[in-house]
């Protein structure tokens, strides 16, 4: 049986793109689960706001029904689709950025999604990041790992991701969002960012992407 990997770590530590590329190699699939949540926070701000303009939460989780999300095999990519719409690039925006973690501690909001991650881990072969897989979606994984960096080593990557999508970025401000989403994110009552106890931790502040990969293989390997 092909391996169920779960991936966590802080943002932008590189834990899609390495995963993406393991996946490749493995010839199994990649689930990046932030995707699920930032597609949630772009369906609120398109559909459920306040006349403040801040989210309505109430009004998100009687929208449940209405959300439909979707990952479709687009030449070996997995890109999200939320009611038949590509939305992969809407959801990178630094408005759902800025959104997606008072979203993601939400409790109906994670167990509106547990159930359709585990069930795509059910036949294995999968590789699967986030930030509560080896804790909380994936208990059992076979292999678990942890990435971490500095924030700086973060915020140059973010920044240039940013760029390389045609983001407008602004250094200061990617550095404040990620310092804002991980104290959310580890302080949260659900499902808290938090290292598995079988997790095997990368600091990858010094390593290079494929260093990175390698690491991981390495220890798929043993
Ligand atoms: O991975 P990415 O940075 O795109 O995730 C966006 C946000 O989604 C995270 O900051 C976190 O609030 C939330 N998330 C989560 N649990 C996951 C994946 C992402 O809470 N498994």
């Amino acid at each position: 049986k092909k391996p169920v990997i779960a991936i966590d770590g802080f943002s932008s530590t590189g834990k899609s793109s390495i995963s993406k590329i393991i996946a490749e190699k493995l010839g199994i699939v990649h689930l990046d689960t932030g995707a699920l949540y930032r597609g949630i926070t772009w369906f609120a701000l398109q559909n459920c706001l306040n006349e403040d303009q801040t989210i309505n939460l109430e009004q998100l989780f009687d929208s449940f029904s209405l959300i439909e999300l979707e990952f479709k095999n687009d030449n070996g990519e997995l890109v999200l689709f939320l009611n038949h719409i590509n939305i992969s690039k809407e959801i990178r925006s630094n408005e759902v950025s800025d959104n997606v973690s008072l979203i993601a501690k939400q409790k109906e909001v994670r167990d509106f999604l547990l159930q359709s991650q585990r069930n795509l881990a059910e036949k294995g072969g999968i590789i699967m990041d986030g930030r509560d897989i080896g804790t909380v979606v994936l208990p059992n994984a076979d292999f678990k790992f942890f990435l971490t960096a500095s924030i700086e080593e973060r915020t140059k990557r973010r920044y240039q991701e940013l760029l390389s999508l045609g983001i407008e970025a602004d250094e200061k401000q990617v550095k404040q969002n990620l310092v804002a989403r991980d104290k959310i994110d580890s302080e949260r009552e659900i499902a808290p960012l938090k290292r598995a106890e079988d997790a095997i931790v990368i600091d990858n502040t010094m390593l290079t992407k494929k260093e990175t990969i390698e690491s991981i293989l390495t220890h798929l390997k043993n």
